[in-house]
């Protein structure tokens, strides 16, 4: 691939829990520098045309992609789907298993309201049932910034950590799809799977292999090794297991909000030599 390719391939616009629309999002993304972009959000293709001309009129490369909320060992994995058709029919599987993931979010997101309200002072069942009102892609950073305007946390981080985060009062088990399946519908249409940040799950490092080797086994091609905000230590490790696991080499932002600069689309590190990128397969 040319040397001069910026590839963020992990997008969010306002369809899930990023808060900018798709073209507004691509514009960013282009004037930062970023030559080939993937609007990547939870669980929706909602945003991908939108995006894809805003890609077009600003000069950039477009990748249509969506990440995939996905259990394994009873916790939440995220799978990135790379080079989702455009064509609707050609990716009418992948649909129907989203859509289905959008309903367990609506149904998981009221447990975790309800929780809220059983176990704290919080009107967690209201303020679950305006975000589901909402959003079509329920997510917890919804709610996490509901309670930030109902000045229940600080931030969206202290909302995670005091009210949502695994060890708080709205912690509610993971019941995703399993990686199996979801792999089924990834490649139902063709896609190229991608493991998501796997530095962010709370794996031991044998667990972590085990991972890369199941992903592996159901047709897993490629893993995020340079994700924004990420440690020189996450950095070396990550890029460690793809060489050995011989994946291809994906760089991400995880962009949701301008107004967290850390990781802002195209701000990653480079990939560190001897590493295939999964871009020059787009
Ligand atoms: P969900 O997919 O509904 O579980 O929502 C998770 C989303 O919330 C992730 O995609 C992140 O964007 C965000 N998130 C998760 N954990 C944290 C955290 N500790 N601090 C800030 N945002 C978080
Ligand atoms: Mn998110
Ligand atoms: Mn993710
Ligand atoms: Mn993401």
């Amino acid at each position: 691939m040319n040397a001069s390719v910026v590839a963020d391939l992990h997008l969010h616009s306002h369809h899930s829990d990023g808060v900018l629309a798709p073209d507004d999002l691509i514009k960013l993304a282009a004037a930062r520098g970023v030559t080939l972009a993937a609007l990547t959000d939870h669980d929706t293709t909602a945003g991908l045309d939108t995006a894809a001309a805003a890609a077009q009129r600003c000069g950039i490369g477009f990748v249509r992609g969506v990440e995939m909320s996905t259990g394994w060992n009873g916790q939440s994995v995220h799978v990135i789907a790379l080079g989702v058709p455009e064509a609707r029919a050609a990716r009418a599987s992948l649909e129907a298993h989203l859509a289905a993931v959008r309903s367990r979010r609506a149904e998981r997101l009221q447990e975790i309201g309800a929780r809220l309200q059983r176990k704290t002072r919080l009107p967690g069942v209201e303020l679950a049932a305006a975000v589901c009102g909402a959003h079509d892609v329920p997510t917890r950073m919804h709610l996490a910034r509901a309670l930030v305007e109902h000045g229940h946390a600080r931030d969206v981080g202290d909302a995670f950590d005091r009210w949502l985060g695994h060890k708080a009062p709205g912690h509610v088990p993971e019941t995703w799809h399993d990686l199996a399946t979801t792999l089924v519908a990834l490649r139902s249409c063709g896609a190229t799977a991608v493991l998501a940040h796997p530095h962010r799950y709370r794996l031991s490092s044998g667990a972590l292999r085990r991972l890369l080797g199941e992903f592996r086994e159901h047709g897993g091609a490629a893993m995020e090794v340079s994700v924004g905000g990420m440690s020189q230590n996450d950095l070396d490790r990550l890029a460690t297991l793809a060489r050995n696991g011989g994946f291809l080499a994906s760089t991400a932002s995880d962009f949701h909000d301008p107004a967290l600069p850390w990781n802002l689309p195209g701000r990653f590190a480079k990939l560190p030599a001897g590493l295939e990128s999964v871009a020059a397969h787009f």
